[in-house]
């Protein structure tokens, strides 16, 4: 059985679609260069991993995490990686800071969504959507699914965070795709993976601790696992994603309408118009949280309801849908 060995994790493949997971008691940072073993590392982040997947599961979310093996290990459904990150900031810190020499601690008026590249030889350069098509490292597609995605991740992290008295800074997720070509959130959520400060006094609670050498790092990463447990019940939440739909004439296809507008705009002089056509646009409301599933579900009504294949053609696009889902959010009784 091939096992693969990484920073803190060795990933085991036990068959065609399932892998084993051992977080080992390994802590690094600084792209390795900051080593060492912390006792009940692997412990705290694999219990801690497994608890958030399954609140995310709960809330509909597709993950690589099937079940708990033991209190290191996990077992996962098969995935290939795909080589980007997706970061997601509420809060300015880290690298951010460093990049565009930034405050810390600094909230954005809308969370920021980042992707880096898998690349230690680069040390994980940061990179444009457009970039990361262009090379091929993920689809366009799949770039937007993970943004929305990371998005719905963010808010519903941000609420159970807050239950405990936590706030979520800032956050890495990766995504891995099935041979059927699902994408599915992969890899581990830990204390290792996010930033997290203790609301009433800024204490940092993550692997910050480590990367500034502020001591007690177990401590706080244990901490952040038992406030996880005593959450009585999760909350019970709406998700809802938005889809804008525009449906368009072929090009070969003749345009009538469209040609009574630019008639009308060319005799009132607005010369600079060269042509125009006319289209329609749809925006859809699911009670879901984006995946693969909801874009294949989009793509079939699209082609099948909204759209008439022999003379148009559609584009989407998902968003994760915030305002509403807050008037949807309620403690469960
Ligand atoms: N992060 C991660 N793995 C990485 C890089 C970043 O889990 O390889 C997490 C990090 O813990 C933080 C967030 O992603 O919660 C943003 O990290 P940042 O870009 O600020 O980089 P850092 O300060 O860790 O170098």
């Amino acid at each position: 059985m091939v096992t693969y060995s990484g920073k803190a994790k060795d990933v085991k493949v036990l068959n065609d679609k399932e892998v084993q997971i051992s977080f080992r008691d390994s802590i690094s940072a600084f792209d390795g260069i900051k080593k060492e073993e912390l006792p009940d590392k692997g412990i705290t982040s694999c219990l801690t991993s497994v608890k958030l997947f399954e609140i995310l599961d709960g809330y509909g979310f597709a993950t690589h995490y099937i079940s708990k093996i033991d209190e290191t290990q996990m077992l996962c459904k098969k995935v290939t990686i795909l080589p980007v990150e997706v970061v997601c900031r509420n809060i300015s810190a880290g690298s951010f800071c460093r990049r565009y020499g930034y405050e810390e601690g600094i909230r954005f008026e809308k969370p920021l969504i980042e992707f880096f590249v898998k690349d230690d030889e680069h040390h994980d350069p940061l990179i444009t959507e457009s970039v990361a098509v262009q090379m091929k490292l993920v689809t366009e597609n799949e770039a937007i699914l993970m943004e929305a995605i990371t998005r719905a991740v963010n808010e519903v992290l941000i609420k159970i965070f807050d239950l405990i008295s936590l706030q979520l800074v800032d956050f890495k997720l990766e995504f891995g795709k099935t041979t059927a070509g699902q994408l599915l959130l992969a890899d581990e959520i830990s204390a290792d993976t996010m930033r997290l400060w203790e609301k009433k006094t800024g204490e940092k609670k993550d692997k910050d601790r480590y990367r500034q050498d502020l001591g007690d790092v177990i401590v706080h990463y244990k901490d952040i696992l038992a406030r996880l447990n005593a959450i009585q019940k999760i909350p019970k939440y709406m998700p809802l994603s938005t889809v804008q739909v525009i449906i368009r004439l072929r090009k070969s296809v003749l345009d009538p309408a469209g040609e009574v507008i630019f008639r009308s705009l060319s005799r009132k002089g607005f010369n600079s118009v060269e042509s125009t056509r006319l289209g329609k646009s749809a925006e859809i409301v699911f009670n879901a949280v984006p995946s693969s599933e909801l874009q294949s579900e989009i793509e079939e009504i699209s082609a099948k309801i909204l759209s008439n294949p022999l003379i148009e053609d559609f584009e989407f696009k998902i968003q994760h849908h915030s305002e509403k889902n807050e008037k949807e959010y309620v403690e469960e009784e």
